[in-house]
């Protein structure tokens, strides 16, 4: 049977519970054991997918085609364990389960409840569809004391006292460090304990993030404050790059307080060697490139968290670091001499994915840039459409050619499919419908043609990535973009589909639909941002 870490958090948000929850089941998993990651989101949304990337920061896909949040990226790229559909839930969501059933009278006329109604169907998310795994981690999103957290922290404080022995709870708070006085504070962690503990939770470890170390005196004077042994107080301090937290995390004892926790006396030692690699290559790259990365919701990295970290892996494949140069495309739409000053230097560009009209012109002006210019061009979803408008409407003779998206363009070579093929099934959608839960989401098979350029990168004929959009190229003008020069190099198996279009006359010009930023480990670099990179490195060698 699987055990059980909940992990939540106290004293303020922003913390790094992912991270942190992430980098201990990397630890876990270096010794040898099977792990799975979830995580409970407390607000209302059904799902993070119709959030605005401002305020919730990047919409994570899976594989199984949920719409989660960003921290379901951490756990992919730590485990490498692939999430699914049942690793993130909302309170929306188990409202909407729990309403669906009592409307189809599944509760026989009884009072449908917070308890035990909706921390039920909070028990039974935590610990569905889990197969041989050893330990599965459950983090709860926002913060101890929110009152939107508390059917979270009951449903996990009944789980802790039904899977007794085999669950435990990991509280992650804050040490400020107050400069005037020349000290850590440990009393926002009491407080937070303390709160905990009124609700019935009593954690086994804390991990107490600081900026400054944490004298041993001090950690016992946590512990002793909230009943918590000073072994498994653990400071997690600041630290330069997050590949360094599961080694940061080793040497503090977390693995050792976890085990120890559980009772467990038989580990393995953990195998750290893959992360004392990229730690190696983090730190000391042989050079540098600097990338421009021409998009709409740039004040806000987390909106981009994917892509930001599949560059960083794909200058770790190729052992240098990459500097990202953020830009907000819609300059380019007031001020054209600034397309040469912002990107003439850049040693490539990138156009990620992105919804709407605004900045979508800076985008096109971005692409044709970089096409006439040689400049490596990597075009992601929206970037790929808008490369694909920027080639009709420049070089295929259709100037006013646009997508449905945001008009209706003479003509439009990016629109609405409504049906497609998977597999043997045939998808639907109509353009009538919510605008949850509507666009072609998940993994879906592309066929990648002989001899094209992607099909060297990825050494293979057929890949599967993951989707989130509701337009497509129009397959009907493949003909006109391949006679001034394109090449549609991926196809969806039924050949309806683009999905990779590429220039074999540039030096490294590649839109794809989908987004493989999604799918990139630090220690297993997506072929694709491993190519770019080193076009970009290449590049840099010729300026
Ligand atoms: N807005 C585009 C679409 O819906 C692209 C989406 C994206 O880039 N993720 O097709």
């Amino acid at each position: 049977m699987a055990r059980f870490i909940f992990v939540t958090g106290g004293v303020v948000s922003s913390l790094g519970k992912g991270l942190a929850g992430a980098a201990l089941a990397s630890l876990l998993q270096a010794r040898g054991y099977k792990v799975r990651m979830r995580k409970l989101d407390p607000y209302i949304n059904v799902d993070p997918g119709t959030m605005n990337p401002y305020e919730h920061g990047e919409c994570y896909v899976t594989d199984d085609g949920a719409e989660t949040d960003l921290d379901l990226g951490h756990y992919e790229r730590f485990t490498g364990v692939a999430s699914k559909q049942t690793d993130n839930v909302t309170t929306g969501r188990i409202y909407q389960t729990v309403i669906r059933k009592e409307r189809r009278g599944d509760y026989l006329g009884g009072t449908v409840q917070v308890i035990p109604h909706i921390t039920n169907a909070i028990k039974d998310f935590a610990t569905a569809d889990i197969g041989d795994e050893d330990f599965v981690l459950v983090e709860i999103g926002g913060t101890v004391g929110d009152i939107e957290s508390l059917p979270f922290m009951e449903a996990i404080r009944q789980l802790g006292n039904e899977l007794r022995g085999d669950a435990i709870f990991i509280h992650l708070t804050l040490v400020p460090y107050i400069a005037a006085a020349g000290e850590l504070k440990t009393k926002p962690t009491q407080h937070s304990v303390k709160e905990l503990r009124s609700i019935g939770i009593q954690p086994d470890i804390l991990l107490c993030r600081s900026e400054k170390p944490i004298p041993v005196n001090l950690r016992a004077k946590i512990g002793q404050f909230c009943n918590v042994r000073s072994e498994a107080v653990i400071q997690a301090l600041d630290v330069k790059s997050i590949y360094q937290v599961p080694l940061s995390y080793h040497k503090e004892g977390l693995d050792n307080a976890v085990l120890d926790a559980f009772g467990i006396t038989d580990a393995k030692e953990p195998d750290l060697s893959k992360w004392e690699d990229i730690i190696d290559r983090v730190t000391n790259p042989e050079g540098e490139v600097n990338i421009a990365v021409v998009g709409k919701y740039i004040e806000l990295q987390d909106a981009y968290k994917s892509l930001t970290e599949a560059l960083v892996h794909g200058g770790i494949a190729n052992r240098v670091k990459v500097n990202i140069d953020w830009i907000e495309s819609e300059v380019f739409e007031k001020d054209m001499d600034s397309l040469a000053t912002r990107l003439g230097g850049v040693h490539a560009i990138l156009v990620p994915g992105g919804f709407g009209e605004r900045g979508a012109e800076g985008k096109i002006k971005s692409a044709n840039y970089a096409r006439v210019n040689n400049i490596p061009y990597f075009g992601i979803c929206y970037g790929m459409q808008m490369a694909v408008i920027e080639g009709c409407r420049n070089l295929a003779n259709l100037p006013n050619a646009g997508t449905s998206e945001f008009g209706n363009f003479d003509p439009n070579v990016v629109g609405i499919m409504t049906e497609w093929t998977k597999g043997n099934q045939t998808e639907k959608r109509s353009t009538a419908d919510d605008l949850g839960g509507t666009m072609r989401l998940g993994a879906y098979p592309c066929d990648l043609a002989e001899g094209s350029q992607v099909r060297e990168i990825y050494g293979e004929a057929q890949i599967q990535e993951r989707h989130r959009h509701r337009f497509e190229v129009n397959i009907a003008y493949r003909d006109v973009l391949e006679k001034v020069g394109y090449r549609f190099s991926g196809l969806s198996p039924h050949g309806d589909l683009p999905e990779i279009v590429e220039i074999p006359d540039h030096p490294w010009f590649i839109g794809v639909q989908f987004h493989p930023e999604l799918k990139s480990k630090p220690f297993d670099p997506h072929p694709l941002f491993k190519s770019f990179v080193k076009a970009a490195l290449d590049k840099s060698r010729l300026v």
